[in-house]
């Protein structure tokens, strides 16, 4: 491809700030890789402007990615969504089919993905342990439903967020339940633990689980990512519990939103290894 055309796609990243944003690197990367004519940008916008610019976008042929804080605005845009967007509010991903608009939540996939990659098999009957109640964290409620997990408990800093976030999904129908502080359920064993809090992002934050008097827990996924691994990941290795952060996550959600805007595989590979080389530079 020797740069853009006429028939170049415009695919773009909506949200606020984007500046830091990875996502044009590794898309671009991609798109490169596998000979698709477009071209990945970041714009970053108010909530307001969200809606014509994400459907215009769509509408004039092209594509694109949304991030915080415009998630919820632009699952409400969308003319049809997936589940992935019905079940957790939230729109990472849009693009425009036969005049129509949709919207899906590819953060969902991701997290399906990332705990297949660290597992080695589905958590399908798993008890989890999920910190947070945020976007990240609905967005795992909704791939550990779709997964079949046996049970959810949700521990977040705020106990009443937490309560409302697991009474979205008990109504349909996932086991979940909240606890207070990791105290309230030391002895108890996960398959598995998630964070989804923003904690790991500043080297000064602590853990977002303390390792020695919590629960007991099989394998670890930290949403939160970092050149060589979080802090949490490194410390869990130590006792070693199987952990991986969030940037296998990043690469498949990305991954699963290049294959909706384009309809063929993504090369994840490439994808992986140009993230990889953005976060080490
Ligand atoms: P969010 O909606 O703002 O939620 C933030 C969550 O972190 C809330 O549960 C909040 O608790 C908790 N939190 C914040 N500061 C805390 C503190 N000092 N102590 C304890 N809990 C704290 O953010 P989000 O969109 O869910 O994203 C959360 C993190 O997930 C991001 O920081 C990002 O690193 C990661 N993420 C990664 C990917 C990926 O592809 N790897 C994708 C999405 C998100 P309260 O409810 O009490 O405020």
């Amino acid at each position: 491809m020797t740069g853009p055309t006429a028939a170049t796609r415009l695919v773009a990243l909506l949200g606020n700030p984007v500046a830091h944003s990875r996502s044009p690197i590794f898309q671009n990367a991609a798109f490169r890789e596998a000979g698709v004519d477009g071209v990945y940008v970041a714009l970053r916008c108010a909530g307001q402007e969200v809606p014509g610019l994400l459907r215009g976008i769509a509408l004039g042929g092209g594509a694109g990615n949304v991030t915080v804080p415009h998630k919820e605005e632009a699952a409400r845009a969308v003319d049809r969504c997936t589940e992935a967007v019905a079940l957790t509010g939230a729109c990472n991903t849009y693009w425009c089919r036969d005049g129509i608009v949709w919207g899906d939540n590819t953060d969902v996939a991701g997290v399906s993905s990332a705990v297949f990659d660290l597992l080695g098999e589905r958590p399908t009957g798993a008890r989890v342990l999920l910190l947070g109640a945020g976007g990240a964290a609905r967005a795992s409620l909704a791939a550990m439903a779709a997964e079949g997990a046996a049970e959810v408990v949700l521990l977040n800093r705020t106990e009443e967020r937490a309560r409302s976030v697991a009474a979205l999904f008990a109504e349909g129908g996932l086991r979940v339940r909240t606890a207070s502080a990791a105290g309230d359920i030391r002895g108890e064993a996960f398959d598995l633990v998630i964070n989804a809090t923003s904690l790991g992002l500043h080297p000064t934050d602590p853990l977002p689980l303390p390792l020695d008097e919590g629960p007991r827990v099989g394998a670890a996924l930290d949403l939160v990512y970092a050149p060589g691994g979080t802090r949490w990941v490194g410390a869990l290795g130590e006792i070693g519990v199987r952990a991986a952060d969030g940037l296998e996550m990043l690469v498949f959600q990305g991954a699963a939103a290049f294959e909706r805007w384009w309809n063929v595989p993504a090369p994840v590979a490439v994808m992986r290894k140009a993230l990889r080389e953005a976060l080490q530079a």
